[in-house]
């Protein structure tokens, strides 16, 4: 193949335009990302060589060189990894298969720092280089083709690359940068490059080799030797001893893994052996990922078999409710050809699953449980951010039911955040053993309930339950400790040992007498209401909707209806507060008993934050009222 010229996906344009133009600080960040570039590529043919060893090609030992010509102003970073064919340069560098481009771009114009690690996040890291360089060289060829099918890829980062069939010895890949004037300064030194190394690829399993530096008393300078070093540990991190780990070092290689700004809340390195032997390094992330509630996105966790990197995000190794925890899991004992089905099946990946789940659980009870502020504040800020991720927890893991529902932490008419059913249960009323929620749209919607009046007025705690997942939590979660859960807008209210006597005898000689109205209420909403009655719930309000116990809320029928689901269609019934001023002149209303009585389930509905089936007609009937 001859010189071509092919124009870059647009994606990658306007990718290549942003990075460009408006990436400033942490430029330095490039040589991580193509460093990194540079081992996947190595683990990729370790990983296919498994399979085929002639992929080898008689050079097993797998590298990454980084050297600089000064007076070119180049900088190479060369890797002996799988490499890439002519089809495989034009896909990987020229388009983004990725998707996620558009919020990584919506990010990058919105950020104030315009921070360069922003671009690793988003699975795009080879175009950094053109933060620093002008035009970037990359020659290749695919480990196992021959030499004469190597190919050189060219750009200067604006429309368009060029690409040409090369003659090429050795497997693996050259990234070649011409580094911008202003650049070449600052990265064309070895004890630039090898700092940025060391604090970015430390971890980096491969040894990565720079040429050695002498002193030259002549020049009286450092100039560069033949003889080669190796610039980084070159050791797993998770592999060294916890002892020689420092926090500063745990906290970089979680940013290396997660491409996270922030630092993260919790991290666990531990060595597990017995039925499983395997080496876990987690963490709990401070801040939710863009693409969270994305069911397929990938898991977190890398798998690494005996330090070989196996695959990215094996899902198997981790429940889907803790699909946020980031890290590694290396095994003593799967095979190293491990296969995505096969993992599904393993028991000793059902083993680390177990394990690795109960240390993250661990974690988190830790940070809710511990006394210092910071911590709270820690467990609280992971709730804010994946709380709702953990409540899909309590249908999925049986066996972690009563760990998971310790963590939980609710709005209540108490506090606004942060109630556990443990703090609930300690604030129970004496004579109360029910614990009392309510669902809504939001925590306004909540606490402007009607069902909440009574419970208000006798000082009685309700959970208010606002999350889309709570209502898909209440199908799974009846109880805690003992004490059932119980919706306020289910059933009848029956306060049981908490309402007084007195109370109770005066209730009923009020609804005695409201009888007939009630009938007559009946008969009117006969067509809208499954039920009229009387309730003692309330207290300021005239009426409100509830559904039988049972039945489904009308929250999530709402819910399902927007999911374009279709919900069982059932009648709510209508409570009345028989002392309210509006029920009795309801009660002596012959005139316009039916508009205030339509009236009055209406508000109840749209109190509740329900929808009215025909909005005309009630307006028309206020409209009555108001001009009677
Ligand atoms: P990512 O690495 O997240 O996939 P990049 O933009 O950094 O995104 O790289 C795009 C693709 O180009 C990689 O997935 C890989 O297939 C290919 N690639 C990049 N660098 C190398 C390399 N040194 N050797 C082989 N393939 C590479």
């Amino acid at each position: 193949m001859t010189k071509q010229t092919h124009a870059f996906q647009a994606e990658v344009k306007q990718i290549l335009h942003l990075v460009t133009h408006s990436l400033y600080s942490n430029k330095e960040i490039f040589l991580r990302e193509l460093v990194s570039n540079a081992s996947d590529a190595c683990d990729k043919l370790r990983f296919e060589a498994l399979d085929n060893a002639a992929l080898y090609e008689d050079a097993p030992n797998l590298e990454v060189r980084v050297t600089f010509d000064a007076a070119a102003k180049t900088l190479t970073i060369r890797d002996n990894g799988v490499g890439m064919s002519a089809d495989e340069a034009a896909s990987h560098l020229g388009t983004i298969a990725k998707s996620g481009t558009r919020e990584f771009m919506a990010r990058l114009e919105g950020e104030q720092k315009k921070d360069a690690n922003l671009i690793g996040q988003f699975g795009v890291g080879f175009y950094s280089g053109f933060i620093v360089a002008d035009r970037i060289t990359v020659e290749t060829r695919r480990a196992g083709l021959p030499p004469e099918q190597g190919v050189r890829w060219s750009s200067e980062g604006t429309g368009e690359y060029e690409l040409e069939t090369i003659t090429r010895a050795e497997r693996g890949t050259d990234v070649i940068l011409h580094l911008r004037d202003e650049e070449a300064d600052e990265f064309l030194k070895t004890w630039r490059l090898k700092s940025i190394v060391g604090k970015y690829s430390d971890h980096i399993s491969l040894p990565i080799l720079m040429r050695k530096e002498q002193w030259d008393a002549e020049k009286s300078q450092q100039v560069l030797t033949d003889e080669w070093e190796t610039v980084n540990k070159a050791a797993a991190l998770w592999a060294r001893p916890k002892s020689e780990v420092t926090d500063a070092q745990y906290q970089e290689f979680y940013k290396q893994i997660s491409y996270d700004s922030e630092p993260p809340l919790a991290y666990t390195h531990n060595r597990v052996e017995g039925r499983s032997e395997y080496t876990q390094l987690l963490y709990i992330p401070a801040k939710a990922p863009f693409d969270l509630w994305n069911r397929d996105k990938r898991g977190g966790v890398k798998l690494y078999v005996k330090r070989v990197f196996i695959m990215d995000d094996a899902e198997a190794l981790m429940p889907v409710y803790l699909r946020f925890v980031k890290g590694v899991i290396d095994s003593a004992d799967l095979p190293l050809n491990v296969s995505r089905e096969l993992l599904q099946e393993s028991r000793d990946v059902k083993a680390i699953r177990e394990g690795c789940t109960k240390r993250v659980l661990g974690m988190l009870e830790s940070l809710a449980d511990s006394e210092s502020a910071d911590d709270k504040t820690k467990y609280q800020t992971f709730w804010n951010e994946f709380g709702a991720v953990l409540k899909e927890g309590i249908g999925e893991d049986h066996s972690n039911r009563d760990r998971l529902a310790k963590l939980y932490r609710f709005a209540s008419t108490h506090a606004d955040e942060g109630v556990s059913f443990a703090d609930y249960v300690q604030r129970m009323k004496e004579g109360q053993d029910t614990i009392y929620v309510i669902t809504a749209d939001s925590l306004a919607a909540a606490k402007a309930s009607p069902q909440l009046e009574i419970f208000r007025k006798k000082g009685i705690e309700v959970l208010l339950l606002v999350d889309r997942v709570d209502e898909w939590m209440l199908g799974h979660l009846y109880e805690f400790e003992g004490h059932a859960l119980q919706s306020v807008a289910k059933g009848a209210v029956d306060l049981g040992k908490l309402q007084d006597e007195d109370e109770k005898k005066q209730a009923e000689a009020t609804a005695e007498a409201f009888k007939p109205t009630l009938e007559r209420l009946k008969a009117t909403l006969k067509d809208r209401a499954k039920d009229v009655r009387t309730t003692t719930r309330l207290v300021d309000s005239p009426a409100c909707i509830v559904v039988e116990d049972g039945d489904m809320s009308a929250h999530l029928a709402r819910l399902l209806k927007q999911a374009g689901q279709g919900a069982p269609s059932t009648q709510p019934i209508l409570e009345v507060n028989a002392e309210h001023a509006l029920l009795r002149r309801l009660a002596g209303d012959d005139e316009r008993f039916d508009d205030l009585a339509h009236i009055l389930f209406d508000q109840a509905l749209l109190a509740e934050g329900g929808q009215l089936d025909d909005p005309a007609a009630y307006v028309q009937r206020v409209t009555r009222l108001l001009s009677a």
